[in-house]
């Protein structure tokens, strides 16, 4: 139990305050070791165009794979990374693993990758990733980076400086999971983005609720009106696809064209009249 030092403030003894900090010093040390083994690795989820169907890029998406197979989330481990400052390294080796699959890809597909809050900060961010794209050669237009909005008001001199050292070599920056954050529409205006990724919580609720159906509506509006590419996150559904596709929105991404594979799916145009086929009418 608790006891209090009366001559500090301080609470001296706390088991399950222990336990925590055990927890997570023995995840760190995982974490460390796996990044050694190289048991972090990228998968790669398909971006479809929702005129064509066609596979236009793949999303790398953090996975911690075990030797026994298993594989733990991202929500698992990037946070601790942030933490730990591994977040560095780790972003490295994935971005590393990610460019060097993506070569081998046609030439007109690209990568996305995603960036944390925690990594804006740095200020040789923009110079390390275009020293690896060059030392993987990997063209600057073939990368797309997703940033979220709370990564960039964390600093927005930094943030901008950083963007600008990135999109004047080519690289293409994308604003991931639009509206869950703080002064997206400023945002839009300040920063130089290519996409607005409209986050899967919108989309999740569009059957049940009409609300997020104009929301939805209005965010593609949006990014049409400033000439930006939209993409809908977390499409599940058929009638979520033929909703969108209705709407007008460019991109989609969800378990209804894949889920993130180790190896990305090279695959034909998927067949969305098909997909989009048991829909009832919206
Ligand atoms: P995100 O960038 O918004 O990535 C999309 C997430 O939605 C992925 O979760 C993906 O598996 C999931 N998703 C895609 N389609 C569907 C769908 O139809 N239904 C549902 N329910 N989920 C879908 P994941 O892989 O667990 O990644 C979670 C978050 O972790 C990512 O969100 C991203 O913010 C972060 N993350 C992933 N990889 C990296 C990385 O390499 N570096 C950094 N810094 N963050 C990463
Ligand atoms: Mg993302
Ligand atoms: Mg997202
Ligand atoms: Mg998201």
């Amino acid at each position: 139990a608790a006891k209090r030092d009366p001559r500090q403030q301080w609470t001296i003894f706390q088991p399950e305050m222990n336990e925590t900090m055990l927890r997570r010093h023995k995840l760190e040390l995982q974490l460390r070791q796996a990044l050694k083994t190289g048991e972090i690795q990228p998968h790669f989820q398909p971006l479809v165009e929702l005129r064509s169907g066609r596979v236009v890029g793949f999303e790398a998406l953090a996975r911690w794979v075990g030797a026994d197979g298993s594989q733990r989330s991202p929500a698992e481990f990037i946070p601790l990374a942030e933490e730990t400052g591994l977040i560095t390294e780790l972003s490295e080796q994935l971005l590393r693993q990610a460019c060097l699959a993506a070569k081998q890809w046609p030439a007109d597909i690209r990568l996305a990758f995603n960036l944390s809050p925690a990594q804006l900060t740095d200020k040789l961010l923009g110079l390390r990733i275009l020293h690896l794209l060059e030392e993987v050669g990997l063209p600057p237009t073939r990368l797309e980076l997703e940033i979220t909005e709370t990564a960039l008001i964390q600093d927005i001199g930094q943030a901008e400086t950083l963007l600008s050292e990135l999109t004047q070599a080519g690289v293409h920056i994308a604003l991931d999971d639009f509206g869950t954050g703080y002064s997206s529409l400023s945002q839009l205006s300040r920063f130089a983005f290519d996409k607005i990724k409209i986050d899967r919580s919108f989309i999740a609720r569009f059957e049940e609720e009409q609300k997020q159906e104009k929301i939805v509506r209005a965010i593609i509006g949006l990014g049409q009106g400033l000439g930006l590419t939209t993409t809908a996150e977390g499409i599940e559904t058929p009638s979520q696809l033929a909703q969108l596709q209705q709407l007008g929105c460019d991109l989609g991404q969800g378990f209804l064209f894949g889920q993130a594979t180790a190896t990305a799916r090279l695959t034909p145009p998927l067949d969305l009249a098909h997909l989009a086929g048991d829909a009832p009418a919206p």
